[in-house]
């Protein structure tokens, strides 16, 4: 996401446009159902093996409502987004991603700079986080989300952040969600979680990239 953002001047604002909100709510949604076997398979190791077919779920839902979601401010379209994760996902990830957009759709302007996204992504992961009792070093979605947004507010690359730190949960033991009851043998895998937030990210940082 980087190399596009940091060549927009700091006080020039950004807006979603309607074509771009297809293009972003379209690539995230086809990252993860793309990806549910892989998820799965890693929820399998240290979860109950349905974080791929939770996230499916969630995401065929939010493509079914493609055409209204996209003809919403992108603010109003993130709190859509948000709610239909919260009521068809389901598991624990569920209300926190939908926290998560929900929280991001009610802090970013319709208009924003990279530093009032950078905000409102900080926002919405203390909601995650008062959501779901949890902070970084836990081994879970936070331990991706809180450093991209660390390199999102310090001009970094969001995405290699992102995948870094994925692949950084996996000698991490779980202390957070199902993965905490294996304790040491939560030692040795990705954490799910983490995996499905670094492909949101890669995918939003691959459209911004293509369009800015
Ligand atoms: P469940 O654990 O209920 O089966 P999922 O499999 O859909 O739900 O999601 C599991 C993922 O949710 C974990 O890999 C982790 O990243 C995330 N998670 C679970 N509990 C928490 C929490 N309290 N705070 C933050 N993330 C969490
Ligand atoms: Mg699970």
């Amino acid at each position: 996401m980087m190399p596009a953002v940091r060549s927009i001047d700091e006080t020039q604002r950004l807006t979603v446009d309607q074509a771009l909100r297809r293009e972003l709510i379209e690539a995230v949604a086809h990252t993860v159902i793309e990806h549910a076997d892989e998820l799965t398979a890693l929820d399998q190791a240290v979860g109950d093996g349905d974080h791929g077919i939770n996230m499916k779920r969630g995401f065929e839902a939010v493509l079914a409502e493609l055409d209204s979601c996209a003809s919403k401010s992108w603010p109003e379209a993130l709190k859509s987004i948000g709610l239909t994760l919260v009521m068809k996902v389901g598991g624990a990830s569920g209300p926190l991603y939908g926290t998560l957009f929900m929280t991001l759709g009610k802090e970013l302007p319709e208009a924003f700079s990279v530093a009032e996204l950078a905000m409102a992504l900080d926002r919405a992961i203390s909601a995650v986080m008062a959501r779901g009792k949890s902070a970084a070093g836990e081994k879970t979605m936070l331990d991706v989300l809180v450093p991209a947004q660390n390199a999102l507010a310090s001009g970094q690359d969001v995405r290699s952040m992102a995948n870094k730190s994925a692949q950084a949960t996996v000698p991490m033991r779980a202390t957070r969600g199902r993965a905490s009851f294996l304790g040491e043998r939560s030692i040795g895998c990705m954490d799910p979680g983490a995996r499905s937030s670094a492909l949101m990210i890669s995918a939003v940082a691959d459209v911004v990239e293509r369009r800015i």
